[in-house]
């Protein structure tokens, strides 16, 4: 009896136990899927595949490169998913990354700010920044705001072309033999580039003037408003966009910023507030509920643009053909 007792009270205990075992496996085993490409990059990226491995601190760099480098090379993303790089600090196995690059592409103009990976980018040879370079060779095409520069760069698809040529340029130097098959991908990927640099500027172009004035959620589309937003050689046309949080999304929103973008909404009749993927969203719900209580009608657009990050496998040029298609289609019909 004591026995059967002992058995049902086993059985009692033993089934929520075995229950909780499995589904720590099924999280354990739904978390190893998710991160399994990312390991799996990691690892073949480090191994010794003879091939040049090529370290970008962002995708909207590793795209370019792993276009022009093609079979030539191993590319791998150091910031990925939706971190910022903005603030990025290194964790543990980037050293390994950084110390096994042959080359290390990065962009530069204070993006990559954070502590351990500034310093490691600055003090290492093998390391190029691309936007410090085009500031170097274009330095008209670079914007500033309150004389800080602006280091989205990439989202002017043809001030972007001319880290493709560098990239092109830092391959060939490493690798002559492969100079024909680079300058081949380069020329390829520069066609791609132009057209949808024209496919951008005919869909936002199709809004109607009078109407092209936004709000993001960070000082992220100065480079795409003067490119496709403003008329050409509009000379106003920094007053086409406006954004709550400066050139690096710090959260932080005065009642005076938010008084300054309400006044914006209401001067240029701006109902819609467009948020990106990888910002947080209070400044923007901050701004609405503040309009609102006005009786303005605000909403914030469902569908998220791509600025510092890339979600999922999104190419860099697919990023901002969406960017132009979600701002196209909320801003003609309002
Ligand atoms: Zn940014």
């Amino acid at each position: 009896m004591l026995k059967k007792i002992h058995f049902v009270q086993h059985h009692f205990l033993k089934i929520p136990q075995r229950s909780a075992i499995i589904i720590f496996f099924l999280i354990l085993m739904v978390f190893w899927g998710c991160h399994k490409p990312d390991r799996q990059l990691f690892r073949s990226w480090m191994d010794d595949s003879k091939k040049i491995k090529v370290l970008s601190t962002i995708k909207q760099i590793g795209d370019l490169v792993a276009d022009i480098g093609g079979e030539r090379i191993d590319s791998l993303v150091l910031i990925r998913g939706a971190l910022d790089p903005h603030y990025y600090e290194l964790v543990k196995g980037d050293g390994e990354k950084l110390e096994h690059a042959d080359l290390i592409f990065y962009n530069g103009l204070g993006l990559e700010h954070g502590a351990s990976l500034f310093s490691w980018l600055h003090l290492n040879n093998k390391a190029t920044a691309l936007g410090d370079r085009i500031l170097q060779q274009f330095p008209e095409r670079i914007l500033f705001k309150a004389e800080i520069v602006d280091p989205h760069i990439w989202m002017d698809v043809s001030i972007w072309a001319v880290a493709g040529d560098l990239i092109f340029q830092q391959l060939i130097a490493i690798d002559p033999d492969g100079a024909s098959y680079y300058r081949s991908r380069a020329l390829l990927l520069r066609e791609r580039m132009e057209r949808t640099h024209r496919e951008i500027l005919e869909m936002v172009h199709q809004i109607p003037e009078a109407r092209r004035y936004f709000v993001t959620s960070h000082d992220a589309f100065q480079y795409f408003t003067r490119s496709y937003l403003a008329e050409k050689d509009e000379i106003n046309w920094t007053q086409r966009f406006a954004a709550p949080e400066g050139l690096a999304p710090d959260g932080q929103l005065s009642p005076v910023d938010i008084q300054r973008i309400i006044n914006y909404l209401k001067w240029h009749n701006i109902s819609t507030l467009f948020a990106e993927s990888n910002v947080n969203l209070d400044s923007l719900n901050k701004i609405a509920d503040a309009g609102r209580d006005l009786g303005l009608c605000v909403q914030i657009c469902e569908e998220k643009l791509f600025a510092d990050a890339i979600d999922g496998d999104l190419h860099y040029l697919d990023m901002m053909l969406h960017n132009a298609k979600v701002i196209s289609n909320h801003m003609s019909n309002p």
